[in-house]
């Protein structure tokens, strides 16, 4: 064993993130899913802002709800799309008024869609990195930023998209949430490469919890994450036995986790989809359990 694995021996911290709802069922959904998940004491939960800025609102309201009604530290979701800097000002400041302290700081993608070229709105934000710098001249915010192990799809190389994150850390960014990916190598890799180039921020690991594993596959393609042959094979056959995915890919994600754990990694950030039985299951895999205290 590693001196890396033996000095991260100790429980990890998790943090989760959520999607605003966009239906009753949904919202009941949502909030069973944070009460259920609170009792781990994350680290912090984010909630995403929907493409194109579509949900600016339901990111605010259930933000906003996450500190009225819950003990645990919210992280809004803000990218640069489809809106002007003044504009994109106003919704820092109201989450800075609203006791908000941690900003997920995007570019975002082309409101036409992943793939299409990404064009600054008028007047806006250009990209994650002058974001950043705008949210730090608001306030003394934690603000995370996206990271990509495998490279975003529109950067000419790695070393091109770790600049990119760099330009971020100059900016003001305190915290790097990766894209997910499933090769635990491709990660501890893309942290060797990122500390080498001296970046000192956290790196934390994006765990993707989707059992829809064709849903996945089309998700993966679009953001230039590779989906390994093993999957694809373990995979077969279940189109129509959603349990079984379930299991599988809470199986799966912990094993993804041990292998980070082993590799020095302390911290995981999970994409629950608003579901928290495999966040859950795959928490108690790593040894996150509730806390008495808070579960009682
Ligand atoms: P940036 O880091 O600004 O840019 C993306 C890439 O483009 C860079 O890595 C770099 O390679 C290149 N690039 C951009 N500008 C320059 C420049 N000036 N010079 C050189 N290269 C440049 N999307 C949503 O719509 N809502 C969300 O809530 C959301 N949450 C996310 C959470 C996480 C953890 C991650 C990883 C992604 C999330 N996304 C979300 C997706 C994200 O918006 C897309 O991946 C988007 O295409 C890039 O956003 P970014 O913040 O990484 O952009």
């Amino acid at each position: 064993m590693s001196a890396k694995a033996v000095e991260n021996s100790a429980t990890p911290r998790v943090s989760f993130e959520f999607f605003p709802p966009k239906t009753e069922d949904m919202e009941t959904r949502l909030w069973e899913s944070i009460a259920r998940l609170e009792p781990l004491g994350p680290a912090f939960v984010s909630v995403t802002y929907g493409a194109g800025g579509s949900t600016r609102e339901r990111t605010h309201r259930t933000v906003k709800r996450i500190v009225d009604e819950t003990g645990l530290a919210p992280a809004a979701h803000l990218t640069c799309v489809s809106a002007t800097k003044a504009e994109i000002d106003d919704v820092i400041r109201s989450y800075w008024d609203a006791g908000v302290r941690h900003i997920v700081s995007l570019r975002g993608d082309p409101p036409e869609g992943i793939g299409e070229r990404y064009t600054p709105f008028p007047g806006g934000y250009e990209n994650a990195a002058d974001l950043s710098a705008g949210i730090r001249a608001i306030g003394d915010f934690e603000i995370s930023v996206g990271c990509y192990p495998e490279k975003h799809p529109e950067s000419a190389s790695l070393q091109a998209d770790i600049d990119h994150l760099k330009r971020k850390i100059d900016n003001g960014a305190t915290r790097a949430i990766s894209q997910f990916f499933f090769d635990a190598d491709v990660f501890l890799g893309y942290v060797e490469t990122v500390r080498a180039a001296g970046i000192t921020i956290p790196i934390v690991p994006g765990i993707m919890l989707q059992p829809n594993f064709k849903g996945l596959k089309r998700m993966a393609k679009l953001c230039g994450a590779s989906i390994p042959d093993r999957l694809d094979r373990v995979f077969d056959g279940m189109d129509e036995d959603e349990k079984t995915r379930e299991l599988v890919t809470a199986h799966i994600a912990a094993d993804l986790c041990h292998a980070l754990k082993a590799g020095g990694v302390d911290q995981f950030h999970f994409y629950t989809l608003n579901r928290a039985e495999l966040a859950l299951a795959t928490c108690a895999l790593l040894g996150v359990k509730p806390e008495p205290a808070k579960a009682a």
